[in-house]
This record gives C-alpha cells, sequence and structure tokens, in this order.
C-alpha cells in the first residue's frame, strides 16, 4: 500500500486536469470497496472467522456475531485500534502485528472505509444467506414484509441457460 498510494501523498496537492482546465486537489481515499478477505487485509485483522473478533468493522467477539439484537458494539477507528497495538495488545482485537499504513493518512478511517459489496457476497454464493438474514429481522419487525420480499424475488426473472 505504502508503495502504491505513498506518490498521491508525498506532494503538497496534485495538478488534475479537467476540461482544458489545471485544478489543483488534494487526493483522499473515502471508500475501499472489496470482497471480506480484502477488507480483512486493507484493515489487517485475522483472517478468520474463527479469530475472536472477526470482524474488521467493529469489536464484536466471535460469540456474540450473530446477534441482531446488540445495542453496545465499539466500532474500530484508528485511534483505538493503534492503541492496542502500540501497547502490544493486538492480539487482544485479532489485529496482526503489522503497522496500518492507513493510519498515516490524512482523514480516513480504514475500518469504516472499507466496505464489503452485495456483488462480492453474490460471487461468494452468500445471496441465499443475506435474504434469510433479512427475513428474520423483518419477521420480527412487521412480518408482512416478509411476504412482500418473497412477491418481489418471484419476480425476478430465471437465468436462461444457453
Ligand atoms: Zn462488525
Amino acid at each position: 500500500m505504502k508503495f502504491l498510494l505513498d506518490p498521491l501523498f508525498a506532494e503538497k496537492g496534485i495538478d488534475l486536469e479537467v476540461d482544458n482546465k489545471t485544478f489543483w486537489f488534494f487526493p483522499r481515499i473515502s471508500t475501499i470497496i472489496c470482497d471480506w478477505p480484502e477488507a480483512t487485509t486493507f484493515s489487517l485483522v485475522y483472517k478468520s472467522t474463527n479469530s475472536n473478533f472477526p470482524c474488521h468493522f467493529c469489536l464484536i467477539s466471535k460469540t456474540l456475531l450473530a446477534d441482531t439484537d446488540l445495542s453496545d458494539v465499539t466500532f474500530c477507528n484508528n485511534e483505538n485500534m493503534q492503541e492496542y497495538f502500540y501497547n502490544n495488545a493486538e492480539q487482544d482485537v485479532s489485529l496482526e502485528n503489522i503497522p496500518n499504513y492507513f493510519w498515516s493518512l490524512p482523514s480516513i478511517n480504514v475500518y469504516s472505509a472499507t466496505v464489503p459489496d452485495r456483488m462480492h457476497h453474490l460471487d461468494l454464493g452468500l445471496f441465499h444467506y443475506q435474504i434469510e438474514f433479512t427475513q428474520a429481522l423483518l419477521q420480527k419487525q412487521d412480518s408482512s414484509l416478509v411476504n412482500k420480499i418473497d412477491n418481489r424475488l418471484s419476480k425476478i426473472p430465471r437465468f436462461q441457460k444457453f
């Protein structure tokens, strides 16, 4: 990451030509779209769902990962993760023993900027589980919404094999 991104942030801004006009701007990274293994790589958390804290986004214990009624969640950020890292407590939160390059960049919380997207989930075959999870949540709030989803899903055309 350092090798790839340092040139963007090394200078005091970059000249960008748009529509034959030159603009001086400061590049920033706001979002990193990826799948789950990539998210763990950018965040430098353990790449295992069996680790004690398997989420790159928050500090939820693996024993509570399926709990949909959580009210008290600590979100990862550059400050709290660096505190674990520099106090040699990185193992306590399933953090790799490598300083994260993104901590040095301005205006980015790599843990919230790293977003696993639905396309990657589809590619991994997780769509079925996303639907079941969503249905369980809706069932608790308003069971008629489950029928609405069923109705909409039934209208998606089937894939025509070639
Ligand atoms: Zn989380």
